[in-house]
């Protein structure tokens, strides 16, 4: 029998291989290594519009709570918007991002979705090379969605703090 443990964060079932807690993120030792061998798999092949931004803010937003720090929070939050619904690429993203962090914003804590998420980083690893960028998109746009409390509170603060926007 398999003995699976399930992510605090993300929700998804992995074999137990009794990896420690991550302390970066609400996240099984499991679980986190899937999400360094995604990031790694796209480093080994680079890409102009920096896809791996969509990956670290779906995999920031998805592992939220315990210790990880609101501004985490927060950046993967406002990228999942800016790449869900205003189609910005990874690189605009992360523009966005240097901009807000220029303004010294304090961040409140949040508090979690309930509804579980449909996907999870395993789904867009698990899947054959050519569809991976559509299911980074189904991810990312999966976590936004389950974050619909704070999709207001998102568009309102690129409202106030981008500029361009
Ligand atoms: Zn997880």
């Amino acid at each position: 029998m398999v003995n699976n443990k399930t992510c605090p964060g993300c929700g998804v079932m992995l074999p137990n291989k009794n990896l420690e807690f991550s302390d970066q993120y609400n996240a099984s030792g499991e679980c986190i290594q899937l999400y360094h061998e995604l990031s790694a798999n796209f480093i080994m092949s680079p890409d102009v519009t920096f896809r791996t931004q969509h990956a670290v803010d779906a995999y920031g937003a998805q592992h939220s709570g315990n210790r990880v720090k609101n501004i985490r929070t927060a950046f993967s939050l406002i990228g999942l918007y800016l790449a869900v619904e205003r189609e910005y690429t990874g690189r605009q993203v992360q523009h966005a991002h240097m901009e807000l962090a220029k303004r010294n914003i304090k961040w409140s804590s949040f508090i979690l979705p309930i509804r579980p998420y449909a996907l999870s980083v395993a789904d867009v690893l698990n899947i054959v090379e050519v569809k991976r960028n559509e299911m980074l998109m189904e991810w990312s746009k999966n976590v936004w969605d389950t974050w619909e409390n704070y999709h207001e509170w998102t568009r309102n603060i690129c409202k106030s703090y981008l500029k361009h926007f």
